[in-house]
């Protein structure tokens, strides 16, 4: 089975991680701070704090701009769960903005809407989670100017969009945003097996998520309450939790991110191709705004099922068939039993109900070989046409 997406390990990544394991340090050692610099370096971000999964750092994120039971976090519905679960680890509600039809992304036209509506009932977010969908960065300019009117903050989900660019700057750079988060879990751009990060130009949310990953305790005695601690002293300041980066994981990021170059460009190539040899096919294929430079973490067409004699099901049940291991991103989050639990129904948000009925992502990775993708490409056509 070609899977829709895998990591990819080399003889050098593997070396890093038995040096640590060799070393002195297996948890949050000297490859942390090593890895944070690294992606700093790499984004532009005054800040990066490592941490054990986008999940982890989503959480943070949301505790670091203070939301509390009551307040509202928006996002897509088109997205993986966590980013909308962030809000409710933290007693907040959670409510959805509409795609866009063309990038899949939240549609700036309907967050003005909900806001306006939002506004004149006095029941503004607190926060708008942005998720790059597949890599392709959201329209944050005319979010961030909307953020300014209304004076929610925002947190970028770039799970899918290390390495892709905003008008001419590196996602995580926080250029239009509070706090920017990535992943690197396998299945993403480059990999610490599990893990993710915070990115923020802001020193006091840097400082929040620092003691917040690791139990809300201080050893810095400048954060200190009891101002000439005892050589084994340490306070808790705040209820915290343990998610830090073990220097394994660390170590595998460090050792990977010096190949995320290499691994935009073959992602880039692969898609390239994809657009180029399906573009007579009854599909629609990815819409890029020229702003924005994608990380292609997903490469989703969509199936113009009038002009196809079969369901969606088939053609996805044809192409495992032969071998192809396509998937689906995403179901949409209000759909899942535990958010019409809470009241959300089918209808709410139409356009991206219809994008899900349609959407089918290809293989697309490092590792995937031009033969691999010629024979994608051909079970697709046959499975489009059979
Ligand atoms: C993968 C993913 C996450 C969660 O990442 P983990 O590192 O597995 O916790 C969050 N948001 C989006 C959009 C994702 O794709």
């Amino acid at each position: 089975m070609i899977p829709y997406a895998r990591q990819e390990i080399t003889a050098d990544d593997i070396e890093s991680v038995v040096r640590v394991l060799q070393s002195e340090w297996l948890t949050q050692g000297p490859a942390v701070p090593l890895f944070e610099h690294a992606l700093s370096n790499y984004t532009g971000a005054k800040h990066a704090v490592a941490v054990n999964s986008a999940t982890s750092a989503l959480h943070l994120a949301c505790l670091a701009l203070d939301v509390r039971p009551g307040d509202l976090v928006w996002t897509s519905p088109n997205t993986f769960v966590a980013s909308a679960n962030c809000a409710l680890y933290c007693n907040a509600a959670i409510d959805f903005v509409d795609i866009d039809g063309l990038t899949y992304n939240m549609s700036v036209d309907k967050l003005k809407e909900k806001l306006e509506e939002a506004h004149s009932k006095n029941r503004l977010p607190k926060v708008i989670v942005a998720v790059h969908f597949a890599g392709q960065p959201c329209d944050m300019a005319a979010i961030y100017d909307l953020k300014k009117k209304y004076g929610f903050k925002i947190v970028e989900d770039a799970s899918h969009a290390v390495g892709a660019k905003y008008l001419g700057t590196r996602i995580g750079a926080c250029a239009f945003s509070d706090v920017t988060i990535f992943s690197f879990h396998p299945v993403k751009i480059f990999t610490t097996a599990e893990g993710g990060a915070v990115l923020t130009n802001c020193d006091e949310i840097a400082s929040k998520v620092k003691l917040l990953r690791s139990h809300g305790i201080a050893r810095d005695v400048n954060l200190m309450t009891h101002k000439s601690p005892e050589p084994w002293y340490y306070e808790q300041l705040e209820l915290g939790y343990n998610y830090r980066m073990s220097d394994l994981h660390a170590a595998l990021g460090l050792s990977q991110i010096n190949r995320l170059d290499s691994f935009l460009a073959y992602r880039q190539n692969i898609a390239d191709e994809y657009s180029k040899l399906l573009k007579d096919l009854p599909i629609a294929t990815p819409w890029i705004s020229p702003d924005t430079s994608s990380s292609w973490h997903l490469y989703v067409i969509r199936l113009k099922l009038q002009k196809i004699q079969k369901s969606r099901l088939q053609v996805f049940q044809n192409l495992r068939d032969s071998g192809v291991g396509v998937q689906i991103h995403y179901i949409p989050i209000h759909l899942h039993p535990y958010f019409l639990k809470m009241g959300f129904k089918p209808g709410d948000f139409p356009v991206c109900e219809q994008y899900y009925a349609e959407a089918l992502s290809l293989p697309i990775y490092t590792k995937l070989t031009r033969d691999n993708q010629l024979a994608v490409i051909r079970a697709l056509e046959a499975a489009l046409s059979k």
